[in-house]
This record gives C-alpha cells, structure tokens and sequence, in this order.
C-alpha cells in the first residue's frame, strides 16, 4: 500500500500527464511541501478537507524554518531525525495521531487517537520533551496531563484544528450569557442546572477550562453517550460544542428527538432561534464540523454497497447524521481499528474517516480489502502540516543545544479548571 504523499504524487503526475481534468486529489498543493504555506499574509489552513475553511485571525502561525531542513532531501531528514532520537533517547517522546501522514508515524513511539497519546505522554515522565506529531488542542491536553517537568513541542504550529476553531470562548461565552438570560440559572426541584456544557476533546484548552468552571465535562469520539448520560443526570439540558454532528448522532441515539437539538449559530442573537426552541431543547448543538468527515455522503455508500455486495460501511460519528443512518456502523478511530482487528473472515471494509488511517489500516489487514469511502484523496490540511522537515528541525534543535522550540503551554487559569472538566470525564468512564 502506497502512502497518502505517494500516492497523492502519483495523481497528481497521472492528472498533469494524461487526465488533466481527473479529480484524484482534492488539490493538486498537496504535493508541495508545508512549508510552501507558511508566512503568509493571512492564516490559512493550506491544502487538504479544510482549505475552503476560514481561519480566525488569531491562529497560530509558522514562520519559515531554516533552508537546510526545507532543501533536504528525504534520506537526510530521515538520517537526522534517528540521529536526533537516538541521542535524545529516554528524553524523547514522539506521539503520531492516527491520521498524520507515513513519513511522520515511523518515527512515533505511541500512535492512538488525541486522548491515548495524551495519556501516553503520562505514562513516560522521564522524557523531557514530548514532541505531538498531531493538531494544537491534542498538544495542549498533551500539556495538561504531562508533568511540570516536561515541555511539549508541535513541530509545526499551523497544525491547529478547523472543527477547533470554530468555538472560541469569546462566542461561547457570550453564547452561555444569553442562555443564560433565557434559561436562568437555578437547579429545578430535581437539582439539575439548566444547562451543562459539554465539550468535545476537538477543542482549545480555554472551553475545557470553560466546562470546567460551569460544571461541564470533556468528551471523546469513544464516550460521547456516557458523557451525555452524566449530563442529563445534572442538567436539563446540554450544550454541546464545537461539533453538531457528533453531538446530534449521539444524542439520536440516546432518543432525543431532532425537534429538541437546535442549532446555535455564533453570529445570530439567540444563536438563531426563539426562547420557547430553547426552553424546549435537550441539546443545543454548536455550529461546528469536521471538514475531513462532512465529505461522506450517503451516495458513496450506495456506491461501495453496490460495487461491493456485503461491504461492511463503518464511518465515525463526526460524518454527518445521515451518513452515520445509512452506514453499518459508526465509531471511534479506536472503534473502527478494533472492529477491523476482530474481523475473522476476509472482509470489505468501506470506511469514513481520514485517509492516512484507512490507508494504514488497509496495509495492516492485507487478508481484507478496506477503502476509504470517499474517492478523492483529501487528507485532513492541519495533520498535513506536519512534515519530516520539521520533525528534525524541532528534536535537532533540543538534541544539540537544548533549545525547546514550539512549545505549547497552557496556563495556570486555564489549566486548573480543564483538568477538572477532564477528571470528571474520567470518572463517567466508560
Ligand atoms: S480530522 Fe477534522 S477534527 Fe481531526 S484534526 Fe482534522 S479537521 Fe480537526
């Protein structure tokens, strides 16, 4: 199985050579290398699911990284990276996401989703410095659960999170203000609040520390439901941020009705709807979404069913509700890895999420066909901000002068109240 980079070289020349009108990959930028979007004018996300995104004009940025990690070539990058690990040894934790690209996951300790790796970080306190080769939030609950001791290193900082983005505790803020004006703030005869915040782990440290401070929670892909079930325990009602697909295909589940999970619109009063829909509500979902999973569509289910007769169709709960409705099943990265890994009998897998990983997956059970579900080639634009040129350029620079570069910290006022969002996650388990 090729990797996504080479595979996305090899359209792209096909596309140039003989079908210039072929849509393999969803921009022919992908080739070129991160650093070609670093610098500019204004944040963007750079090639990939979320390049038609807006990004807010407080993103972190990358500046240029110095011209000898940009002109090597691979074989040097590779050499300098294993000599950089190799001397750094037991200080040195590299975490890759599930979705980040081959070239990067070789070099990674521990490869998991967001929560794994961050635990993972937990599990090594004699490294110094944990480089998280993923997106911003995940180095910031890096940081959050490492110790006081260890810094935590994103070896580029354009890697954020569109989803991510699309919350800020400003809009949420203010959002939780007229909630609150509508709904007050007084337990009813039950004891439960009007409403409990509940973010997803796809989300800055500062609305995790919100959660924290409202008597809200975190969740993940994995326990969505148990997180929500805590939350109707001490709520009449949830919001739930930034991301409405996972939210409403969880809370369907649940058996709340689509009538009671409005919409909450950040640039609308009320979030775009009356006080009676909001008093009415269960869950009050946050105007976010993936942009790598709103590319399922239902259509390309059809299709594998009908390519493929007995195809397995798994997505992940970020994948819009009626994509989720018209698959098999629908889970966690972790989820989908285990269903894989337990699968027995040679199987078709048409899976929706993140290429890199359906790619991984497919070269792991060679005795199953898996694919992705979409047909174009379009990897999620802020793991592909990582690249091996950076991944040198950041362990060399600690390796041989001790030098932390990209560090991500997340303060004290922030911190506090996040772990404690975190904690009550833990305790909800599963
Ligand atoms: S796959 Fe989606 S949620 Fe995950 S980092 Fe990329 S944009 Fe964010």
């Amino acid at each position: 199985m090729a990797s996504t980079n080479s595979t996305i070289e090899l359209i792209t020349r096909e596309q140039a050579e003989t079908r210039p009108a072929a849509a393999g990959s969803c921009s022919p930028d992908l080739v070129k290398a991160p650093w070609n979007f670093d610098g500019g004018a204004t944040p963007a996300y750079g090639p990939g699911a979320s390049m038609a995104d807006i990004a807010p004009a407080a993103t972190p940025r990358q500046g240029q990284i110095p011209e000898e990690y940009r002109l090597a070539s691979d074989d040097e990058l590779h050499a300098r990276i294993m000599t950089a690990k190799e001397k750094l040894g037991e200080k040195l934790v590299v975490l890759g996401h599930f979705y980040q690209r081959d070239e990067v996951v070789r070099y990674a300790d521990f490869v998991g989703d967001s929560f794994q790796l961050a635990r993972a970080a937990k599990e090594k306190p004699e490294a110094e410095i944990i480089v998280f080769c993923g997106v911003h939030f995940m180095a910031e609950t890096a940081d959050l659960l490492s110790g006081a001791d260890q810094s935590v290193i994103l070896p580029n900082l354009a890697a954020g999170c569109s989803m991510a983005d699309m919350a800020d505790i400003d809009s949420v803020q203010a959002c939780w203000d007229q909630l609150t004006d509508v709904l007050g703030s007084e337990p009813d005869a039950d004891g439960r609040l009007p409403v409990i915040p509940v973010t997803y782990m796809n989300s800055s440290a500062a609305l995790k520390g919100f959660c924290g401070e409202n008597g809200g929670i975190v969740c993940t892909s994995s326990n969505a439901a148990t997180v929500l079930e805590w939350a109707f325990e001490r709520g009449q009602r949830v919001l739930f941020f930034p991301d409405q697909h996972l939210g409403r295909n969880t809370a369907k589940a649940m058996g709340v009705g689509l009538e009671q999970m409005p919409m909450w619109n950040p640039r609308k009063p009320l979030g775009g709807n009356d006080e009676q829909t909001l008093q009415d509500s269960r869950v009050i979902l946050w105007h976010g979404f993936c942009s790598v999973h709103k590319r399922f569509t239902v259509d390309q289910i059809e299709k594998a069913r009908s390519d493929y007769p007995g195809v397995r169709v798994i997505v992940h709960p970020e994948c819009p509700m009626p994509v989720v409705d018209a698959a098999d099943e629908a889970g966690s990265t972790d989820y989908i890895r285990k269903a894989i890994a337990a699968a027995t009998e040679p199987t078709v897998f048409a899976v929706g999420t993140e290429i890199n990983m359906v790619n991984r997956l497919a070269a792991e059970y060679p005795q199953h066909t898996i694919f992705c579900l979409d047909p174009v080639v379009c990897p999620c634009s802020t793991m592909y901000r990582i690249h091996p040129g950076y991944l040198a350029w950041v362990l060399e620079a600690y390796a041989e002068r001790g030098e932390v570069l990209n560090q991500i910290t997340v303060e004290d006022s922030v911190a506090v109240p996040a772990r404690v969002a975190l904690e009550r996650m833990l305790a909800a388990k599963p």
